[in-house]
């Protein structure tokens, strides 16, 4: 109608400013493309030239609870009216609540939620409190991780994005976790290459001196890097060694938490407790930025007394909190945790397993809930990616290309091509995705070397 022309008129508008005056993310600004997205309702969004695309990305794997869901678009209106902006240190009504329904579904006794504007700061801020708390400096995490693009954060991220900003002073040490398929252990099962990550890992403390580290930064189930869901057993191992050394265990949920795997949080698979947990994204599925930090009684101890020395203007955000606590009561009546764990088990993981079965350009594919990862080869019997570690290639380009002309927007990372539909995705939904990804996958096919 009238006012989808409109938007499509002011979709045009829109990308010729942006070409002007957008300095964007993580590109050479010359030399991108960027699609122009004017409309989304629930698993669709509408591009600029009005066509629509399944939404498998989820924005950045963000929103959950789908798009424009009415419930938490009228909670942030409401809010609006009432009262858009307060200062941290006053009591808010929204941010109490949030913050209760946060520590409801935290596992243990993080019953303390400290809130920043999106996961990187909540991963600085839970690496600020580690340190304190601990009076240590060295923090390790995975190689094939992302923690944020802050300093600490992107210092942290295992993943080729740090390179360029590493100057070798931010305390950051990286091991490698497990992940059979490209094992670094040369393990032959599951069982081996949980045993020996962690083998690993214990060594690397050894020799890194444990009294001088302060934190493990582990993403439960590393999410841009990959999707490797850790063998049982992997986080229960980091947990232990944690505790024998007296190392605070950080758990980042940013894009794992919220449903994502078909549990509010991802270590619920795991029956792991960490000692912090960062999230943002699905909290409240990014309607308004919003991250935060799920902590233990004991750290919250360290700062009983003594002040913690960090904080931010939109601390608790009133337009975020409200809309965080619309979602998770939705998330919750309407069972969309029940539904992402019940696709995972039913529709979306065999149909990508069948995929994976006559496809000779899927390695493997690897996930839980809405949270899957298409590992795209261009030789099965080497495992030589599509694309090389940290970079594009011709042909990912293609199967790229194939999945948005033929309706589906897919995250892609490297060599993978992931599957994660928001929460709330429908079954046949779920099914016009997979036809397309076959379709895609055929133009990846005929760019295997046997
Ligand atoms: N941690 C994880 C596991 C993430 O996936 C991300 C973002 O994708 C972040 C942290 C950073 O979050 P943000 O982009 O909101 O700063």
């Amino acid at each position: 109608g009238q006012t989808f022309d409109t938007a499509l008129a002011q979709g045009r508008r829109a990308y010729e400013l942006d070409r002007k005056h957008v300095f964007h993310s993580w590109s050479a600004q010359a030399k991108i493309d960027p699609m122009t997205i004017v409309a989304a309702q629930g698993s669709y969004v509408w591009d600029g030239e009005g066509n629509r695309l399944l939404d498998f990305s989820s924005q950045m794997v963000n929103t959950n609870i789908g798009h424009q869901h009415p419930k938490v678009v009228a909670a942030i209106a409401e809010q609006a009216a009432t009262l858009c902006t307060i200062a941290p240190p006053h009591v808010n009504a929204a941010r109490s609540e949030a913050a209760r329904l946060i520590a409801e579904r935290t596992p243990g006794d993080l019953n303390r939620v400290f809130f920043t504007n999106g996961g990187a700061d909540a991963v600085e801020h839970a690496v600020r409190m580690a340190r304190l708390h601990t009076g240590r400096y060295k923090v390790l995490s995975r190689y094939r991780s992302y923690h944020g693009g802050t300093d600490t954060a992107i210092n942290l991220t295992g993943d080729p994005r740090r390179w360029p900003n590493d100057y070798g002073t931010s305390g950051a040490v990286h091991f490698d976790g497990p992940f059979l398929y490209r094992s670094a252990f040369h393990a032959f099962d599951e069982q081996q290459e949980c045993q020996r990550a962690l083998e690993h890992l214990d060594r690397l403390i050894a020799m890194e001196g444990p009294t001088t580290i302060a934190a493990i930064i582990l993403e439960s189930v590393p999410g841009t890097a990959g999707i490797m869901v850790p063998p049982a057993g992997y986080l229960a191992g980091v947990r232990e060694i944690c505790d024998r050394y007296g190392i605070v265990y950080i758990a980042d949920e940013v894009m794992a938490g919220f449903g994502r795997t078909g549990e509010w949080f991802a270590v619920n698979h795991f029956d792991v407790t960490p000692d912090l947990i960062t999230f943002a994204k699905g909290v409240n599925s990014g309607y308004v930025p919003l991250g935060g930090v799920a902590i233990s009684e004991a750290i919250a101890a360290t700062f009983a007394d003594r002040p913690y020395p960090g904080g931010l203007t939109y601390s608790g955000h009133p337009l975020a909190t409200a809309a965080a606590v619309a979602t998770i009561n939705a998330m919750e009546d309407e069972q969309i945790v029940q539904n992402a764990a019940r696709i995972g088990a039913d529709v979306l993981g065999p149909g990508l397993r069948d995929l994976a079965a006559r496809h000779p350009s899927v390695g493997e594919v690897r996930g839980l809930g809405v949270f899957w990862a298409i590992e795209l080869v261009a030789d099965p019997a080497t495992r030589e990616p599509l694309a090389p570690y940290g970079g594009t290639s011709a042909a990912m380009n293609e199967v790229v290309g194939a999945c948005k002309t033929n309706g589906l927007l897919p995250f892609v990372n490297f060599n993978r091509i992931h599957a994660a539909p928001p929460c709330t995705v429908g079954d046949d939904e779920v099914r016009e995705g997979l036809a397309i990804l076959d379709t895609a996958l055929s133009v990846a096919d005929r760019h295997v070397v046997h």
